[in-house]
């Protein structure tokens, strides 16, 4: 029976690339009914909203969403349509795998981090205000339940997925309380784990330096939200930039697929943009939905074309347009039997 699942095509170049990685999605042998529907900039003036009531029921009807990026205003205007999806909707786990791949010009060549960032609290509460003229206040939430519920996720994730260690981030020295519990928290579930999951803790700005120097001695971070964020740029950085990025916006009743990019509004429309997040981010819905094989059989197809090279876009070195590549995709998912493993390409 075909998937039912929300496509959010989103701003800028979310649409091509929506289109892209549908086109690939529907040649790995999965059925997929997709459900179109829109939500950012463009729906503003006739619904009032960025996220229409109608765009959260399908993704509570159907729980599972693909989706592209949407564009946030800077300093004014609606809030994130991406923060309130995952506060609205409960999508407390942030995935986001970063794992080198050859044919990137990168510095290193054998990068395989997965960063799982906590998505629902911290400075992203939004709780801020003006305090007189020349002052703001950003409050920071961390609590026990969500700290521990994202540790837990990423030590189930180690264990279903053969890692070996877990490492949390934070700032507990300066910030004792906020994130002296998320440690705590932290420790506490790492005990159930003993002696099957290694743990160990960095302080966030260590772990930039050491993730920079030495990317090879981790394995699965967790991280309250604010750290998630930007250390997992700093990973994509690492294994060829925001156009190669995937990730997932995990809950218990429902799951956002989306890459780490942004809507990137000055490529917009120009046939330009690399579709391999978002694919990639499909493949990790494939997993999601109970597809393994056809998930490794994407990631392979994707792998390959871009260690060959001639139909990869700009950002990549390569001098094709966003459906061209993903034409090649598609046509290497053609010629690669089931079992053709991601990881042994
Ligand atoms: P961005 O990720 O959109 O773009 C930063 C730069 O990265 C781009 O200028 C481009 O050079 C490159 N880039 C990003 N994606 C690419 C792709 N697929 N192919 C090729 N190059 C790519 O970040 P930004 O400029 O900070 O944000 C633009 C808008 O996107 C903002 O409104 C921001 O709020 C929003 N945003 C949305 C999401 C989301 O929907 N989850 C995430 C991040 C940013």
């Amino acid at each position: 029976m075909a998937h039912r699942v929300t496509l959010i095509p989103g701003d800028g170049i979310g649409p091509e690339l929506a289109e892209a990685s549908r086109r690939v999605l529907d040649a790995s042998g999965i059925e997929f009914d997709w459900e179109v529907v829109d939500a950012g900039e463009a729906v503003m003036a006739s619904y009032g909203t960025p996220l229409p009531e109608h765009v959260l029921e399908s993704i509570v009807r159907n729980k599972v969403a693909l989706k592209g990026p949407i564009t946030t205003p800077v300093g004014e205007g609606f809030r994130s349509v991406n923060v309130m999806l995952r506060q609205a909707l409960g999508l407390y786990a942030n995935l986001r795998p970063a794992r080198s791949m050859p044919g990137l010009d990168t510095r290193y060549q054998d990068v395989d981090l997965v960063i799982v960032r906590e998505n629902t609290e911290d400075l992203y509460a939004g709780i801020e205000h003006r305090v007189g003229r020349d002052a703001a206040e950003s409050i920071k939430i961390i609590t026990r339940e969500a700290s521990e519920r994202i540790a837990r996720f990423a030590f189930d994730y180690a264990v279903a997925n053969g890692r070996h260690k877990v490492t949390a981030v934070h700032k507990a020295n300066i910030m004792k309380l906020s994130d002296g519990l998320f440690l705590e928290s932290c420790r506490t579930i790492a005990a159930d784990y003993e002696g099957r999951i290694e743990f160990e803790d960095r302080i966030v700005d260590n772990m930039c330096m050491q993730l920079v120097q030495k990317p090879d001695l981790y394995d699965v971070l967790v991280l309250p939200n604010l750290y998630g964020d930007i250390v997992s740029d700093l990973a994509a950085g690492l294994v060829g930039g925001l156009g190669v990025a995937p990730g997932a916006n995990i809950g218990t009743d429902a799951a956002v697929f989306e890459p780490v990019h942004g809507s990137a509004p000055k490529y917009a429309g120009l046939n330009k943009a690399n579709p391999t997040a978002l694919i990639l981010s499909g493949a990790l819905m494939l997993r999601h939905l109970g597809h393994p094989d056809a998930a490794e059989r994407v990631e392979a197809s994707v792998r390959a074309v871009i260690a060959e090279g001639r139909s990869t876009t700009q950002d990549l070195g390569g001098p094709a347009g966003t459906s061209q590549f993903a034409d090649a995709i598609v046509e290497r998912l053609a010629s690669t039997p089931a079992g053709a493993g991601a990881r042994a390409s």
